[in-house]
Parts: C-alpha cells; structure tokens; sequence
C-alpha cells in the first residue's frame, strides 16, 4: 500500500519495479536476436542478493508463468527502442542536457554514445541511487558523459534540487519520463509536468510512457505474476503499487494546451519496425498504453 511520502530500498515496494523493468532489460540482451544491448542490466540485477531476480534477468522463467513475463516484456523492449531513439535524436539535434526522471537502474548514460559536452542528470529516491552507485561504482570509468545524480521525492520541490546539481534552465533539454506517472498520485503528476515545462528552454523535449486502463485480463495477468513472485520471496505487485488511472490528466493533451508539438507513437508499431511480431493479447494491451515525444517550439533543436 502506499502513503504519501514514502520511501523504499531498490528491494521493496516501488524501488522493486525498478529491478523488474532492469530484469526484463537483461533478458533481453541475452536473447540471440536482442534488439538492444543493456549489459549493466544484468549487472544490477545481479547485485541484488535474490535468487529469483538473478533468474529473471537471465530470461530463466518457470514454465507456469514464462508466457505471462515474456508478454509483459514484450512492452518494456518497446520502450527501451523507443526512448533510446528519442535520446539519440535529441543529441544529434544539438540537445547537450539531459534529465532522466525516476531514473531507476536505467543504464543510458553508461550504454549510450554521446557528444562531447554532454550532462546527463538522472533523478530518483536516495537509496534507489545508492544502490545504483555501488552497484556500477568501478564501471564509472566507462563514462563519457557528465552523469549526476540528484536523490530526490518527485512529489515535491525537486527542481530546486536540479538547479543545485548544476542544470542549465536557459538550455534546451531533453527529459524523459519512463515508468513513473502511474506511481505518483494524479495531483503530483499534474505538479510534475508543470514543473518540467516551467524549466523547459525553447527547443526542449520530453518523451514519457504512461500504463493506461488496464484491462481485467491484464489486471489477471499482473496478479498472476505477483503471486508466482511472491512465492519466492519477492514482493511487487503494480495493480498495487499504482494509483488509478481515471481521473489523470492525459499527458498527450497536457503538452498540447501549452502549446508544445506531440507526437504519440504506437509500441506495436516500435517492435514491428524492429522485426518483432507481439502476440495478439499483449498487443491488444499494448494500444491502451500511452507513449509519446514533446518538443517546445523554438530555439536551434527544434527539428
Ligand atoms: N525509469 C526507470 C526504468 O524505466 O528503468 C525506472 C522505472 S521503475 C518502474 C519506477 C522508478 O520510479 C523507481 O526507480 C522509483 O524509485 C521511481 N520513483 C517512483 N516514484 C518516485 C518518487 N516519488 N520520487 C523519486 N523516484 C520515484
């Protein structure tokens, strides 16, 4: 259950999603016809003393349930394609800065090529990003990118926490919003994406996800998942962790009223143009899920 302000270990409660979409990051790079390459993935995922969670970021599922996770993976390949293009394009527009939002144990600023004079900040819980820290802490090395931290509570002033680490309002930036709306209330995410567009130079992008309206068979499939983990010790259960859907304002509007170009993308249409065919259910639920770019008019980034 959750509370207003709470907090949580990269093991419990919402930290436990972010172990999730890296597992599914994992098995995907070991896959002989992987559509990306995330080799840190495996490399948190591992750090977690778990058993279970070493299985799923190795594509090892237990027959019972291996069709559940493979198309609940499906989706998170999808947006990995997706979002990794975005920064890619968003670089070679001239974007120098970079703000990842709830960035859990993505990988980009390790995995991705970027141009020289590059800052990229990734935003998330303190112990979130301590594990995260000392989980990559001799790969550091690796990086060709300004990569800053900022231990944060998106629920509140983490703005002013940016500005400190060193972020440029006057630049253009490129954010990304990947699996989180759905864990903040609807007010806070209302909060958030002011928040994003008042420190949102003329040429700035957002790109972000959001789960839709689940439908029963998806809620069935969640639980099923959820219940199959717990069995083996790890707790994580989104239907639970999620605050509704109904009643939030839809982002793709949201960026339109102030005037910024959207473009929604459809994650079927991703996986297709990389040569994957998706199974009928997790397409089906994959055309409620919302995906999309947004780029504030002006400045030399706007295409
Ligand atoms: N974006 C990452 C990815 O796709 O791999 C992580 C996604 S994971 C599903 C959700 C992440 O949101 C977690 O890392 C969690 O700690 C973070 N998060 C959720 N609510 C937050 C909040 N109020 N403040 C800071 N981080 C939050």
């Amino acid at each position: 259950m959750r509370s207003e302000d709470d907090s949580w270990e990269i093991t419990e409660s919402v930290g436990a999603t972010a172990l999730g979409v890296a597992a599914m990051r994992a098995a995907e790079t070991r896959r002989p016809d992987a559509l990306f390459q995330d080799p840190y993935a495996e490399i948190l995922v591992t750090a977690v003393d778990s058993p279970l969670w070493q299985r799923l970021g190795r594509g090892d599922y237990e027959e019972s349930v291996a069709a559940n996770f493979t198309q609940f993976n499906d989706f998170m390949v999808a947006r990995t394609l997706y979002f990794d293009a975005y920064f890619q394009d968003a670089a070679q527009a001239g974007i120098r800065q970079f703000v990842i939002l709830a960035a859990g144990l993505d990988a980009r600023a390790y995995r991705l090529e970027w141009p020289t004079g590059t800052t990229v900040f990734e935003l998330d819980q303190p112990k979130v990003l301590d594990f995260k820290a000392k989980a990559l802490d001799e790969y550091a090395a690796r990086l060709t990118v300004d990569r800053r931290t900022v231990a944060v509570d998106l629920r509140h002033d983490w703005p002013a926490a940016l500005r400190d680490n060193g972020f440029d309002p006057a630049a253009p930036t490129a954010w990304l919003i990947e699996g989180l709306l759905r864990y903040l209330p609807a007010d806070a995410q209302d909060r958030l994406l002011e928040n994003v567009i008042a420190a949102s130079a003329p040429g700035s992008r957002v790109a972000l996800n959001m789960s839709g309206a689940r439908s029963p068979q998806a809620k069935q499939a969640d639980g099923e998942r959820a219940k199959f983990m717990a069995t083996q010790g790890v707790h994580v259960d989104v239907n639970a962790l999620w605050y509704p859907f109904e009643g939030r304002n839809h982002p793709v509007d949201w960026f339109r009223e102030q005037g910024w170009t959207v473009t929604p993308a459809d994650p079927r249409e991703v996986l297709a143009g990389h040569g994957r065919a998706v199974a009928a259910v997790p397409a089906e639920e994959m055309t409620r899920h919302i995906l999309m770019t947004a780029i504030r008019p002006g400045g030399d980034s706007t295409p």
